[in-house]
């Protein structure tokens, strides 16, 4: 199961600086066709979250706390 990312619409306002943090381009503001979440324009979007690795990058350069990611978890056996 993969790293699931949110993005609060309501924090977020578009810095970008998430998008440049992540090093998986998971994230993304300017391309509404393959997002998975949408947010409002402007704002950042997730797209190819299966490519996230849970790194946590995205989450230290969001100045206003927008960015969660769910961990999957984890199964035993
Ligand atoms: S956790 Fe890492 S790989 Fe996943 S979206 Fe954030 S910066 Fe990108
Ligand atoms: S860093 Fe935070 S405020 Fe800036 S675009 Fe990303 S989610 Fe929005």
């Amino acid at each position: 199961m993969p790293y699931e990312i949110i993005i609060n619409e309501r924090l977020c306002h578009g810095c970008n600086d998430c998008v440049i943090a992540c090093p998986k381009t998971v994230l993304c503001r300017d391309d509404p066709e393959n997002m998975i979440i949408i947010v409002k324009s402007g704002k950042a979007r997730i797209m190819k979250s299966e490519l996230c690795d849970g790194c946590g990058m995205c989450i230290e350069a969001c100045p206003v706390r927008a960015v969660r990611i769910i961990v999957p978890a984890q199964t035993e056996g």
